[in-house]
């Protein structure tokens, strides 16, 4: 069960957090706490020599060709290639809030209805959008290759959509799409679950011609009665978002299986995708998989090549591409996932719901 108990560690920590990201301790691996993305400020003024083949296609596939274990860990660029917010930037903003202090277990005590609105508006966002061609290029590593893991940060079901495996996608964050119950004592949940609006109380936050003015602080929100706002089947409690908010523990069995995973074997190579490999969690990861071999660990990001901690934290095989990983994935992949059809290329296609359809004929 994801949000209810706080997490011990009864063992030396296996992550070593770099120097980089220095307000992390062994509990920031438990617990969701908010960093910036760019801590490029504090880059260090004394540049480093660069691997000579850093940024080169061609070296990175001679490397792919070499490996075998794989780890992804996404970020918010993967969603933002598909054209989505997502509030993780320091002032992201909803209507007259802070969206970090609307994600808090405190603000949903405080006002279910507010919180479920700000949610339902996200659900109704993300299910705008499509999977683009970096989800269906990582969707498509993981069929070919069943030594891949990717863990995501991003809430939105965009790998799911794309049709990534399941035992091979860890959403580290949770789901927008998965409901659970709010009781800290009932395991109820409902993953997968595209239902909007949810409910009628929450049908404002899911058609576009009702956006503009829920968007407009100016103008008052009718306050919504939690009674009319979805319950648990099984005890009645309020449902809730099955997201991890500010201040609680990541799933804990999700996070042993991935450590599992990396303590298998040695890792080859980590793909750090649309976040930095230098702040948590990339970082911590692409540190765990360097102490057990060779690893190469690879950023793809838009500023990969303008963020001077990226750079200066690069080891002689890493690399690090700069630009949209709608557009990297596929090319940097292509030698093992071959050309992906043109409609998953474009981003047009959503496998999740071809496959809905073909079922329903
Ligand atoms: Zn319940």
């Amino acid at each position: 069960m994801l949000f209810n108990k706080p997490l011990y560690l009864s063992a030396p920590p296996r992550f070593i957090i770099t120097s980089n990201t220095p307000a992390f301790s062994v509990k920031a691996r438990h617990f969701f706490t908010w960093k910036g993305d760019s801590e490029d400020k504090m880059a260090s003024k004394n540049q480093k020599q660069l691997p000579k083949e850093y940024n080169s296609i061609t070296a990175f596939h001679k490397k792919l060709a070499e490996s075998k274990r794989i780890l992804a860990v996404c970020g918010a660029g993967l969603s933002a290639a598909s054209g989505l917010a997502t509030f993780r930037g320091a002032g992201g903003h909803w209507r007259e809030h802070k969206a970090t202090d609307l994600a808090t277990p405190g603000a949903f005590r405080r006002d279910p209805g507010l919180v479920w609105l700000f949610y339902a508006y996200r659900r109704h966002m993300a299910l705008s959008v499509k999977p683009n061609a970096g989800h269906h290029a990582l969707a498509a590593l993981a069929k070919k290759n069943p030594d891949f893991l990717c863990l995501t940060q991003n809430v939105d079901n965009l790998h799911q959509r794309s049709l990534h495996p399941p035992p091979q996608l860890k959403p580290l964050h949770g789901s927008l799409f998965t409901l659970t119950c709010s009781s800290p004592s009932c395991t109820w949940s409902s993953p997968n679950n595209y239902a909007s609006p949810l409910c009628p109380a929450l049908a404002p936050a899911a058609s576009s011609s009702s956006l503009s003015q829920l968007l407009d602080p100016s103008h008052p929100l009718d306050p919504i009665d939690p009674k009319s706002l979805p319950h648990c089947p099984d005890c009645h409690s309020l449902q809730r978002p099955g997201v991890v908010w500010f201040g609680e523990p990541l799933e804990e069995g999700m996070l042993d299986e991935i450590d599992r995973w990396i303590d298998a074997g040695p890792v080859d190579i980590v793909l750090v995708i649309g976040t930095s490999s230098v702040v948590y969690p990339a970082a911590g990861y692409a540190e765990a998989c360097r102490t057990k071999g060779h690893t190469s660990v690879v950023t793809v990001n838009l500023d990969a090549d303008q963020n001077r901690q990226t750079l200066n934290s690069l080891q002689e095989e890493d690399f690090a591409f700069a630009g949209d990983a709608a557009e990297l994935l596929p090319e940097l992949l292509k030698p093992v996932i071959g050309e992906l059809p043109k409609e998953l290329l474009e981003g047009t296609e959503d496998q999740a719901e071809s496959k809905a359809e073909e079922k329903t004929q």
